[in-house]
């Protein structure tokens, strides 16, 4: 895919995501992904334009934060040849897990991984349908980080420019999003 071919999918991505105004609370404009799953053509040039930045790169394994970071996450990890692995809220990893705990709008919150889900070895792509304040995929990439992985990317299908999420990460990582919205 040339450089044009893929702004031109990527246009049309962007105006297949539906936005609902005031949803699930007054005063937020929510993303919805899932008409972006919802034909093959649409799931089909998704699947190929974040494959595009990851193919090469060595990736031994997405890591796919609940829930809607295992839709696409399985697809790109059977593409990449890699292994899919889930970060899930508390309660629900059956094996032992480490876990982060974050601060949301309202409270703290935890996310879990098995412990034997990565190792030194791995080359991680850490993926999320979408980048708001980024208090959620921070603690992804601490809890990865802690495990002590070769490398990590960190992707988003959707990023919400205003709300400055990828401040929260260090300069020099790898951070892409690919479709960007300004709220
Ligand atoms: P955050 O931790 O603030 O970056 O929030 C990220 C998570 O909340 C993502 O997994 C999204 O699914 C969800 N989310 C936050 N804001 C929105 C929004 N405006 N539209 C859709 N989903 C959102």
């Amino acid at each position: 895919m040339n450089r044009a071919e893929k702004e031109e999918k990527l246009i049309t991505l962007r105006q297949i995501v539906r936005n609902i105004p005031d949803f699930p609370i007054p005063g937020i404009q929510f993303k919805d992904v899932t008409p972006l799953f919802k034909t093959k053509e649409s799931l089909s040039m998704l699947t190929d334009v974040l494959l595009e930045e990851y193919r090469g790169k060595g990736i031994t394994k997405v890591v796919g934060i609940e829930s809607r970071g295992f839709i696409m996450g399985p697809i790109m990890a059977l593409e990449l040849d890699a292994g899919f692995v889930p970060i899930r809220k508390p309660g629900k990893l059956p094996a032992d897990v480490f876990e982060e705990e974050y601060e949301k709008e309202y409270g703290m919150d935890k996310i879990q991984i098995h412990k034997d889900s990565l190792t030194k070895d791995d080359v991680v792509l850490i993926h999320d349908d979408l980048l708001a304040t980024g208090g959620t995929m921070f603690a992804a990439y601490n809890l990865v980080k802690k495990m002590g992985v070769k490398n990590i990317y960190v992707n988003f299908i959707i990023e919400l420019d205003e709300l400055k999420g990828r401040d929260l990460f260090p300069k020099n990582i790898e951070l892409k999003s690919m479709i960007h919205f300004e709220v």
